[in-house]
């Protein structure tokens, strides 16, 4: 097992720990521990920290507008012996620490959420890939995960004597087991304060809108399905934030709308005081331009890695802070006058380092020249005394040179000579008698005399006690900071909050969004609704807008018939993006919005499109119907694209018939169905709160254009063949299919010219045979023929067994209506 290792200058340590990182590996980094003047013998080195893909801290390795967690995963029981997991994720970056225990089945969800960059997992234990779904896992050992050394962890660190002030239970053991291992592996890995961690969070369900891995890739919320980047996706689109915590903020909305009323209006308020004053939305959000990342910044402080250069950016963002006090203590709403409160503008700390540190500061302290000249005696009269020297010598080196004759006279200097003067070989009759010879180069020598080393040394220790002291200074400022470290994160949060109201009330008024109401009824009421991305990516005016209506009694279940490429995906779309933006706090894309909380929102697309992952993509798209069937409530909203489009016709119209069905009858919640099967379209007949709607198609000169206008009703006929002419297919191909059409359609309607399926109304399966759908059952007239022992049947005996068989199926044909 061969570990590659490098030596490399130290200021190239984040070059190189990019590439390391990236690739996915582990980083040692280990460094001199003791000064090497002061060593005795090899110099002492020691491994001062390990750098995961989970745990990078540093500025060049992290995308500024990207949370970054380490999550640790560990499987349990209950008392009843059900399976659950504990999980746990932490951002060192910035401190958050959270923890949640859950069912194993909703593991892939949350861990979706999340998006962790590493994964820890206990040895003992095995995962799937698609339980996890996590670039990177890492193992350790199962005692990490002990629920005795979870505790002794946690309780450390917290200095408490019990998690239930964090608001944990008994029953969250598994969450604190996965906690503790969280905290362990940082303490391992870092070696540093992590003082910056000052609280863990039970990540409580049922406070936010829950949506399932399948939901968030169909819908693209965070990630674009094409290539998972953010680019693209909902995400990218509504964000106008102006600092990186502010972007990291909205993220983190987005992914965790809220259900509750009162919390999602307030959030509403405020953004709608933001978006009716914009003369200050637009002073604050240049203002924020002017604030650097606080909350990674401080989490650097407590690490011990902060550079001179992050406390100059602490001590500029504090000096912006008392301005954005005073913009905020005059608002009405209650969040912005919240978010005033949170903010501490630590005058004495932003004081000190405006006076401290001057305006270039550089990335690490060694490196010197940073505190400004009057903020320390001591290190000024060194520096002083440094200077003084500085110049003596080159006033020695004016002097020699006419004293010996040499204008060209050289006084240099290295690390090994110190201070010399150099002469070439064509100077050497200059050379004097009191000069020592101390090397000879190939065109020159060098020389010292005692002057020049009377002062170097006075240079030279002067500038070493010098750099040590400002050293010194350096320390004594980051402890200043991390002394303020908790207010210092409060406001960062307060700040990264109104980035996000600012952005959501820019959006607003650049888009020209209205507010949405939220009610409790499970209601949609949408006016001109509009999809939040392609309205913004179409051609502005070329989006064409479609309502939204549905209740509880008649129209709960929108069936969307229409061609391909009508707009039926779009428009079911944008209906749940409208509900997720209103419920995450933010202005929805429509003339007006009705939205009932959703406590979940599903969203499946039928397998065609579906191309991920190895296994059967009928089987994927069954799997997650299964879900939403097995897990909707009265309060969900359920988006189906082309479900059963990913089997042959007749199994996917079934299939798609009895899943409405199920939902209408047994969920009973809002859902919208977009099919091209229009045989479904027979489901209004039969099912009360079953509405059609089709989208509006206009056929000209035997062509169809697209209105993408959502009507009443029913789509009269599958256009399928016109898009087909469309697409190019040859004239002949396109005659032909027509012909086939309309044969089939004369076998398969009835005479009102509906599709015959509908006709039959529900029906139960027989109790005695059972329906799968991936096996032929056996009918009991097989079950016997298998049965028959045909060396012990005689010629009349088997006329007689099949008579009886012949009788048995005629029975059964008779009494099933069809
Ligand atoms: P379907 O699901 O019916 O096959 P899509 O929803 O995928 O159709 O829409 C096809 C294309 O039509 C989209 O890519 C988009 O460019 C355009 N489109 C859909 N809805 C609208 C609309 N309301 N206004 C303008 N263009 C639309």
């Amino acid at each position: 097992n061969p570990i590659p290792m490098a030596g490399f200058p130290h200021h190239q340590l984040d070059s190189y720990l990019g590439k390391i990182i990236r690739k996915g590996f582990r980083a040692a980094v280990c460094e001199q521990v003791e000064d090497p003047k002061e060593a005795k013998g090899l110099v002492k080195r020691e491994v001062t920290r390990v750098v995961t893909p989970g745990t990078v801290t540093d500025d060049g390795l992290l995308d500024p507008r990207a949370s970054n967690y380490l999550a640790a995963v560990i499987g349990d029981r209950d008392k009843r012996g059900v399976e659950r997991v504990g999980l746990a994720w932490a951002e060192l970056s910035t401190g958050r620490f959270f923890a949640l225990s859950a069912p194993r089945r909703e593991l892939a969800d949350h861990l979706a959420r999340i998006a962790p960059s590493e994964c820890l997992v206990s040895e003992d234990e095995s995962w799937s890939d698609d339980e996890l779904g996590v670039e990177f896992t890492t193992g350790r050992p199962s005692w990490a995960f002990g629920s005795d050394s979870s505790d002794k962890t946690l309780l450390k660190h917290f200095a408490v004597k019990s998690l239930e002030g964090f608001g944990f239970h008994d029953d969250d053991r598994p969450a604190i087991r996965a906690a503790g291992a969280v905290l362990d592996y940082l303490q391992e890995t870092q070696k540093a304060s992590l003082a910056h961690i000052e609280r863990l969070t039970p990540y409580r369900l049922g406070q936010t809108l829950e949506i399932d891995q399948a939901t968030r890739r169909s819908l693209e919320i965070s990630r674009t399905l094409r290539d998972g980047g953010r680019e693209g996706s909902l995400l990218s689109m509504i964000d106008r934030t102006a600092t990186s915590m502010g972007s990291r903020t909205l993220a983190d909305w987005l992914s965790n709308p809220l259900t509750d009323i009162e919390a999602i209006d307030a959030r509403l308020d405020a953004v709608a005081e933001l978006r009716a004053a914009a003369r200050l939305r637009e002073n604050l959000r240049d203002r924020l331009k002017g604030v650097y990342d606080l909350e990674r910044l401080v989490a650097r402080v407590t690490t011990g890695r902060a550079s001179p250069r992050d406390l100059r950016y602490i001590g500029r963002s504090l000096a912006g802070l008392p301005s954005f006090k005073e913009s905020l203590a005059a608002r009405d709403s209650r969040l912005l006058t919240a978010l005033d409160d949170q903010i501490d503008t630590c005058p004495q700390l932003a004081d000190l380092l405006d006076t401290a540190l001057g305006d270039d500061c550089p990335l690490h302290a060694r490196d010197g020249g940073f505190i400004r000249g009057g903020f320390h005696e001591e290190l000024d009269r060194l520096r002083e005394l440094a200077a003084g020297g500085k110049q003596w010598i080159a006033d020695y080196q004016a002097l020699e040179a006419e004293r010996i004759g040499v204008p060209k006279l050289k006084v240099g200097f290295n690390k090994v000579f110190g201070y010399y003067i150099e002469l070439t070989n064509a100077q050497r009759d200059n050379v004097p008698a009191e000069y020592i010879r101390k090397q000879t180069l190939k065109n020159a020598e060098r020389f010292i005399t005692p002057e020049l080393k009377e002062y170097e040394e006075q240079v030279v220790s002067a500038d070493e006690r010098a750099n040590q002291l400002e050293y010194d200074v350096f320390l004594e400022l980051r402890a200043a900071v991390q002394a303020s470290a908790r207010a210092l994160q409060r406001s960062a949060l307060a700040l990264a909050q109104l980035d996000v109201l600012l952005s959501l009330a820019e959006l607003a008024a650049a888009r020209n969004y209205c507010r949405p109401q939220l009610v409790n009824e499970p209601t949609l009421e949408i006016v001109d609704g509009r999809h939040p991305v392609l309205d913004i990516l179409e051609p502005e005016g070329t989006f064409v807008p479609n309502d939204c209506h549905a209740q509880a009694g008649d129209s709960m279940v929108l069936l969307i018939t229409g061609p391909n490429m009508a707009g039926k995906s779009t428009y079911i779309r944008q209906v749940a993006l409208i509900t997720i933006m209103a419920q995450m706090g933010g202005f929805t894309p429509a003339k007006s919005a009705v939205i009932g909380v959703a406590d979940r929102v599903f969203a499946r697309v039928g397998a065609s499109d579906e191309l991920a992952r190895g296994q059967s993509t009928f089987m994927v798209e069954m799997t997650e119907t299964a879900r939403i069937l097995n897990t909707a409530t009265e309060r969900s909203l359920v988006i189906l694209d082309e479900i059963g489009r990913g089997t042959s016709t007749y199994d996917g119209v079934s299939l798609a018939w009895a899943i409405v069905e199920h939902i209408h009858d047994e969920v009973g919640c809002r859902t919208l169905f977009a099919t091209h099967y229009h045989e479904l379209t027979d489901l209004a007949h039969s099912l009360a709160a079953v509405t059609n709607l089709n989208v509006s198609v206009k056929e000209w000169e035997d062509n169809v254009v697209f209105l993408h206008k959502i009507v009443g009703g029913a789509a009269d006929k599958s256009y399928g063949i016109h898009v087909a002419r469309l697409a190019g297919v040859p004239r002949s191909v396109n005659e032909r299919a027509k012909q086939i059409l309309a044969q089939l359609e004369a076998e398969h309607l009835d005479e009102e010219n509906r599709p015959k399926i509908g006709a039959t109304g529900k029906q139960r399966p027989r109790s005695d045979i059972q329906l799968t759908l991936f096996a032929p059952y056996d009918h009991p007239v097989v079950e016997r023929l298998k049965s028959i022992d045909l060396n012990q049947l005689t010629p009349l005996d088997a006329i007689q067994v099949l008579k009886e068989l012949q009788d048995e199926v005629r029975e059964d044909v008779v009494a099933k209506p069809r």
